[in-house]
């Protein structure tokens, strides 16, 4: 038995909220009595034992949820909340910090960090500033909540029961029982997707793109609170001396300035737009007429199909998921030189989770994960990484060895059939496990910077992106694949069509994202005059970028979660700039050989088990010998030769 593994059963909801109210008191209780000449090795003593209490319950939570373990663990968010705000503004920590004298470039790394964090949460502001902090921020959680409170409501307010004629084309096994179609992305998609009907893809489509908005019931309108939301944001950065808030959103990114961003995203704008014409163009002559903004799935589902028949369900057969799971360990074991080992005796959540380890060259354990494949009931849907604990050298010199959990919400094995997946499913495993990678493979011995930890949000998401590539490799997809009756691998014909569509409207897709990131960051570069301001600005941007004309009806910025509430404001661009690393990393194996095991070395040396030591554009410049370049990027969206 592996010893200081998470013990799930053990873990007694009724005994959570007690156990962590003792974990958090004493943690207090240690800052305020203690000394802390050394306070990095105070604040990872506290901080290791609190993550390693509470990251099971979190996680048991997301994948086996119990309405008594629910209570307890949302008894247990405030609690949470107020530890770290006091952690944040607690004065003696702070001086502690300040006048520590790092004793290497790890510790000065972590005392950058810390005080960086520290100004971010207003320590240093006069009694009267910081009282408005805590009140913006507090008003600002409740109006995120309440923004996405009327997005849910309008989108249940809205139904409508279609006639058998108008829901031709739509799969039957996606359409309600009782023909009641409802806002729901599933259901929207499909629509949108695959009705024949014109008039009802335009009936769901203005249906839902005024959600929560001023066209629509009232009290679920979101225009005002996107305007306080925005007049917050900006005094926030005020009070803290930034120019706006943008600026405020890049002090913790691997962005420099708004210039850089903005830059960033025209010149991507300059290549996918004329593809995105030609896309829409070839689109239109199929179709036969000029295109509505409803007309777009459902003609480029047609296209599709006619052109590359490479529906997602044909991959199945051939990709069972522990099949596909063993080729990942081999691919990577190539790569970097490790061996990954099933381990059991541990405690699982499940019985059909597996815990392995990785096995280094010097035979040295780096770390254990758990892989939980398949969807169940009370599982949160989607799939991710979390970590239990991350690698740390303690004081007494013994070594903590990272732990990761892998979660994904595959198609359950039947029973005739063990667990098949498609060709996106199989890119989320290896986008998870490309986090997990960085994770445990990393060689930083302190807390705050291993592994995922101290990486700026820009660049965590290179090294998942990165695993991406390797699916899209004729060799690799052979190698992966083994049909479950037949045993044969992916056909040719299989594998070429799916390369074919690879970039398949793909000028489209990523102008798409680009009229996002474009419209978040021109947010929050000004205050909001009035309450015309986003929808004005998002009509100034989409005139800029989209190449089809946006309805006056349209209300996109009304449902836009991920920046009025999520951690997104000035930050949707980093989908794509971490998209432009990953793709540059990748571009130095094609060059090299997918699979050559020296630049796999190289990589895993000086960027993957580099953590947050230091800053991204360092790591980067390091393993590729130059700046970022967008080529790679162009390239593999199919915008460049
Ligand atoms: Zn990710």
């Amino acid at each position: 038995m592996i010893k200081d593994l998470p013990q799930f059963n053990d873990i007694m909801p009724d005994k959570i909220v007690l156990a962590l109210q003792e974990i958090l008191a004493d943690n207090l209780k240690i800052l305020d009595t203690q000394d802390l000449s050394h306070p990095i090795e105070v604040l990872e003593i506290i901080e290791n034992r609190l993550h390693k209490f509470w990251s099971p319950i979190s996680h048991l939570h997301a994948v086996h949820d119990t309405p008594a373990l629910r209570e307890a663990y949302n008894s247990c968010l405030p609690l949470l909340s107020d530890y770290e705000t006091t952690i944040s503004h607690h004065e003696k920590l702070y001086q502690a910090i300040c006048r520590y004298q790092p004793k290497n470039s790890y510790e000065k790394r972590i005392i950058e960090l810390k005080l960086r964090d520290f100004r971010l949460s207003g320590i240093a502001l006069s009694a009267e500033k910081k009282l408005r902090y805590g009140e913006i921020e507090k008003k600002l959680s409740e109006l995120g909540a309440r923004f996405s409170e009327n997005i849910l409501d309008s989108t249940q307010a809205w139904s409508y029961v279609a006639s058998d004629q108008e829901l031709i084309g739509i799969p039957k096994d996606i359409i309600p029982e009782d023909k009641k179609l409802t806002l729901d992305y599933p259901c929207y998609s499909a629509v949108q997707k695959y009705a024949e009907d014109r008039s009802l893809r335009e009936k769901c489509y203005q249906a839902y793109v005024t959600r929560a908005s001023d066209l629509n019931d009232l009290k679920y309108d979101n225009t005002e609170i996107m305007q306080n939301i925005l007049s917050l944001k900006y005094e926030l950065a005020e009070i803290l001396g930034f120019k706006n808030y943008a600026e405020l959103s890049l002090e913790t990114k691997m962005a420099k300035s708004s210039d850089q961003v903005l830059d960033f995203l025209d010149k991507l704008v300059a290549h996918a737009k004329p593809a995105a014409q030609k896309e829409l163009k070839e689109l239109a002559e199929f179709a036969g007429h000029e295109l509505a903004p409803w007309d777009v799935a459902f003609y480029g589902e047609k296209l599709s199909q006619k052109k590359y028949h490479s529906h997602q369900e044909l991959f199945r057969p051939y990709f069972p998921a522990e099949y596909v799971l063993s080729g990942l360990f081999s691919l990577v074991s190539q790569l970097y030189n490790l061996n990954f080992k099933k381990i059991n005796n541990t405690e699982v959540w499940d019985a059909e989770v597996s815990c392995f380890e990785i096995i280094d060259q010097h035979q040295k354990l780096r770390g254990i994960f758990y892989v939980d494949l398949y969807t169940r009931k009370q599982k949160r849907e989607g799939a991710w990484m979390d970590d239990y604990c991350s690698r740390y050298k303690k004081p007494d010199g013994e070594l903590q060895i990272p732990v990761a959990y892998l979660t994904c919400n595959f198609m359950r094995p039947q029973k005739d059939q063990p667990g098949l997946l498609t060709h996106d499913d199989v890119m989320t495993l290896f986008h998870e496990f490309g986090h997990g990678l960085h994770h445990l493979l990393t060689t930083i011995d302190y807390i705050d910077i291993s592994g995922i930890n101290g990486v700026p949000w820009d660049a965590v998401e290179l090294p998942s992106q990165f695993m991406e590539n390797f699916c899209w490799e004729k060799s690799i997809l052979k190698k992966l694949s083994k049909h479950y009756q037949t045993n044969e691998s992916l056909p040719d014909d299989l594998i070429n069509n799916l390369l074919a569509s690879r970039h398949f409207n793909a000028g489209l897709q990523l102008l798409r994202q680009l009229e996002f990131g474009l419209f978040d960051f021109y947010l929050h570069l000004k205050k909001p005059e009035n309450k015309d301001y986003v929808l004005n600005l998002f009509r100034e941007t989409h005139n800029k970028t989209a190449v089809m004309p946006a309805p006056d009806y349209l209300r996109f910025p009304h449902t836009f979660s991920h920046i009025f509430n999520g951690g997104y404001s000035a930050a949707y661009y980093s989908y794509l700039w971490a998209e432009v690393l990953s793709c540059d990393v990748f571009s130095l194996f094609e060059e090299n050989g997918v699979l050559d095991a020296k630049t796999g070395q190289k990589f895993l040396n000086q960027l993957l088990s580099q953590g947050g030591s230091q800053p991204p554009e360092i790591l980067f410049k390091n393993f590729r010998g130059r700046e970022p370049d967008q080529t790679a990027f162009l390239k593999s969206w199919g915008l460049m030769q």
